[in-house]
C-alpha cells in the first residue's frame, strides 16, 4: 500500500504518462516555474516509485524532489502536488505538518450566540392543526405529502406549516433551527418531489455556521451522527450540516462536542466531499448497505424503517485518511445492489 502523499501524487498524473519500469514519464510541469523558456513536449519528467514514497526528476529544467513516508511532505513536494492540481489539504494534517506541529493548528472561533429570528407569518405546528380539524386544500396537500415522503415528520411537533403565499409557504412544510432552544432560522421544503420551474424546492433562513439540531451536541450521549439534511436528522435522531461539505468552523464545533462522530455522506457521487472532510477532521463515517435506489436516511427510514437503518449505520462505521475513506466510498457505492 503506497503512502498517501504518493498516492495522491498518482492521482493526479498527467493523462499522457507513460508507465515504465520503475514509475512514469510525463511533460514536466515544472519547466516553466523553473525559468524555461517554453513547457516540455518531450516527457523529460521521471518519476520513480519506491516502497516508501517517490523520487521525481526532470532532466530538462533539473527540478527534483521525492517523498518518503513517515516525514512530512516539504515545500517542493507540496509545490509539486499542486501544480499538477491536486488539492494538498486532502494530506492528513498529521502528516502535512508532522506531529510536532498538530497541537499548533489554529483553532476557529465558533460562534457563542446566533441571532434570534422570525418563523414565517403564523406558523403553527402541523400536528396541532391537524388535531384542531383545521382545513385549507394547500395545507392538505402539504400533510399529504409528508404522509407518502416523510411520514415520519407527521407526528413531530416541530413540523409547521403557515398560511403565508409569499414565496409558496403555505405549499410547504417548515423546519425550525433551534439553538438553547430559541428559534434562529429554518427551511422549508415545496409540498411536489420535482416542484415546478423557478420554484425552488427548498426555501430557508440558515444563519452563518449553524448545525442543524445542534442542541443535541451538548447532550449526554457520546456518540452523535450527522448527516446533509435536516429530514435525515429527524428520521435517525442526528445533527445535518445542511450541504453536502463542512467548513473549519462547523467541523470545529463538532469537536468541541467531544463525542464520536459518525457522518453519514448522501449514497450518491456528491457524498464524496463530506466523506473527505470527514478523514480531513479525523471523524468516522458510515457507508450503509442500503439498497441502490435509497440514497439517504430519510429514504431508509421511510421504506425500511428506522431499526433497519440504525443497524446499517453502526455496522458500517469507517475510520482513515480522506484518500482511504474517499476508496471506501467507492467501493461502497459500486457494491450496492
Ligand atoms: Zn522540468
Amino acid at each position: 500500500m503506497t503512502d498517501v502523499v504518493t498516492q495522491l501524487l498518482l492521482k493526479h498524473l498527467p493523462t499522457s504518462s507513460k508507465k515504465n519500469r520503475n514509475g512514469f514519464k510525463f511533460n514536466c510541469p515544472m519547466c516553466i516555474k523553473q525559468g524555461e523558456a517554453r513547457n516540455d513536449t518531450k516527457m523529460r519528467g521521471g518519476l520513480k516509485i519506491e516502497p516508501l514514497g517517490f523520487v521525481y526528476n526532470c532532466f530538462n529544467c533539473k527540478f527534483s524532489t521525492g517523498y518518503t513516508e513517515g516525514n512530512r511532505p516539504n515545500k517542493k513536494c507540496l509545490d509539486f502536488l499542486k501544480t499538477l492540481g491536486a488539492d494538498i489539504s486532502e494530506i492528513p494534517i498529521e502528516i502535512r505538518f508532522g506531529n510536532n506541529t498538530v497541537r499548533k493548528r489554529i483553532i476557529p472561533e465558533v460562534p457563542s450566540a446566533y441571532p434570534i429570528v422570525k418563523l414565517p407569518q403564523d406558523s403553527k405546528p402541523i400536528i396541532d392543526l391537524i388535531q384542531s380539524g383545521f382545513c385549507d386544500p394547500e395545507f392538505n396537500k402539504v400533510v399529504e405529502y409528508i404522509s407518502s415522503e416523510v411520514p415520519f415528520l407527521l407526528l413531530d411537533k416541530q413540523v409547521m406549516w403557515s398560511p403565508d403565499t409569499r414565496l409558496q409557504m403555505n405549499k410547504r412544510f417548515i423546519l425550525p433551527f433551534y439553538w438553547n432552544g430559541k428559534v434562529v432560522g429554518w427551511t422549508s421544503r415545496y409540498y411536489e418531489k420535482k416542484p415546478p420551474v423557478g420554484i425552488a424546492k427548498y426555501m430557508m433562513e440558515r444563519p452563518e455556521n449553524y448545525i442543524y439540531n445542534m442542541d443535541m451536541l451538548n447532550d449526554k450521549a457520546d456518540t452523535v451522527v450527522a448527516v446533509e439534511g435536516p429530514t435525515d436528522a429527524k428520521a435517525i435522531g442526528g445533527v445535518a450540516l445542511m450541504t453536502n461539505t463542512m467548513n473549519e468552523v462547523e467541523a470545529e464545533i463538532l469537536i468541541k462536542s467531544r463525542k464520536k462522530v459518525i457522518i453519514i455522506p448522501d449514497m450518491e457521487n456528491t457524498g464524496l466531499r463530506l466523506v473527505q472532510d470527514a478523514g480531513k477532521y479525523g471523524f468516522s463515517v458510515s457507508l450503509p448497505k442500503w439498497p441502490k435506489d435509497i440514497k439517504d436516511c430519510a429514504q431508509s427510514v421511510k421504506e425500511c424503517g428506522r431499526l433497519y437503518t440504525l443497524y446499517t449505520i453502526y455496522n458500517s462505521i469507517y475510520t482513515g485518511t480522506s484518500i482511504e475513506l474517499e476508496t471506501r466510498f467507492k467501493t461502497a457505492n459500486i457494491m450496492r445492489t
